[in-house]
């Protein structure tokens, strides 16, 4: 049942790290993966990643491991364990009802590794994700739809299916999606890995 959908998900996201060189250069494959055997948490965002992935974008990216891991991501999505990061106060009622994130591997995650934090996010169209900070450096790989990436010190990229971006150790970014939602993989490294990210100061 759903543990053969996140044994799927993981084979494909092997895929994926193999496939894409930012992404295999930004850390090796975690050597000490077991599987955790959490329970599903269902958010309204949740529900999103199927009815509105994000495909109109730019259609079905070049990078075939890219779309094989956002088919996975979506045949995952009813059983994953869902989690808002913020509260209403920091970001909204609305960012709230359209967006979303689970932890396929890490310290929290569906499997479980000390060596790394592999997360996916959701957004809707038209949401701003304020700026907000974290330790450990970040790689996110884009599965699905786009958004305007911005961060203190680099220069604003829309980025698409396949792209990639890193944030380094406590650098401010932030996320604007427009007419598209946004289905991301992201990587951390470094210290303070099960840590939540913070709103930036300014
Ligand atoms: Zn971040």
């Amino acid at each position: 049942m759903s543990k053969t959908l996140f044994d799927q998900a993981l084979t494909a996201a092997k895929a994926y790290h193999a496939a894409l060189p930012a992404v295999a250069e930004f850390q090796p494959w975690p050597d000490d993966i077991t599987w955790a055997d959490r329970a599903g948490n269902q958010i309204p965002g949740a529900a999103l990643v199927q009815s509105d992935p994000g495909f109109a974008a730019d259609g079905i990216p070049a990078v075939a491991e890219v779309h094989a891991l956002q088919q996975a991501i979506m045949a995952l999505a009813p059983y994953a364990e869902w989690r808002h990061t913020y509260t209403e106060e920091e970001v909204g009622h609305d960012f709230l009802q359209r967006y979303g994130w689970f932890e396929l591997v890490g310290p929290t995650g569906h499997f479980h590794s000390l060596q790394t934090r592999m997360t996916i996010g959701y957004w809707g169209p038209d949401l701003t994700y304020p700026w907000h900070q974290h330790a450990p450096e970040e790689l996110y790989a884009i599965l699905s739809g786009s958004a305007d990436f911005m961060a203190k010190g680099d220069e604003d990229r829309r980025l698409v299916p396949g792209d990639t971006r890193m944030h380094g150790a406590n650098q401010p970014h932030a996320m604007i999606t427009h007419e598209h939602p946004i289905l991301c993989f992201v990587f951390w490294r470094g210290e303070g890995l099960a840590d939540d990210p913070a709103m930036s100061a300014d």
